[in-house]
Parts: structure tokens; sequence; C-alpha cells
């Protein structure tokens, strides 16, 4: 469980050690954490969910849908008018 996110225990605050984790779908997975601190001791669920598109898939499924960022919105706004004033004729 190395590759989850650090985590921070919500009560004592020091770090937590992903446990296990599980896909419940291809855009979310729970994870358990265990809090390192031996005078706590929490163990807690996290989800951990994909929520938005920063560079498209090459090779998208189409069962996923996941919207893009606003970020690359305005990119390709920008550069859909960069584009279209070039395509002017002179
Ligand atoms: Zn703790």
């Amino acid at each position: 469980m190395s590759k989850a996110p650090g985590m921070s225990c919500p009560h004592c605050k020091s770090a937590a050690r992903a446990r296990t984790s599980t896909a419940l779908s291809p855009l979310f997975r729970e994870v358990t954490y265990q809090c390192l601190n031996d005078h706590c001791g929490h163990v807690f669920v996290c989800g951990l969910e994909a929520i938005r598109t920063l560079s498209p898939s090459a090779i998208p499924d189409p069962e996923i849908r996941l919207p893009f960022s606003q970020h690359v919105k305005k990119r390709e706004i920008a550069q859909q008018l960069v584009l279209g004033l070039g395509a002017e004729p002179a």
C-alpha cells in the first residue's frame, strides 16, 4: 500500500499508514488507514475518487465519464480561438 497517498490521523494529526485498499469502481477506491501513534491507534477509512481530467487518455474507456478540469476547458477554448484567428483570410 505504499502507493496510497499520505494521510494524517484526523484525531491526533500523526501520520497514518494505508493498510488495505478496495476498488469499488474504476473511479472510486476505499483505503483503510491506521494511525501510527501508539497512544492513539485510530483506524479509519478514506474515499479516493477520480474527480476530473487534466489531460485526456489516448486510449479512453467509453464507460468512463470524467469531467475536464476548468483549466483544460480554458486552454482548449484559447487554442480554438488561436486556430480560428489563424484560419481567417488575410
Ligand atoms: Zn491518531
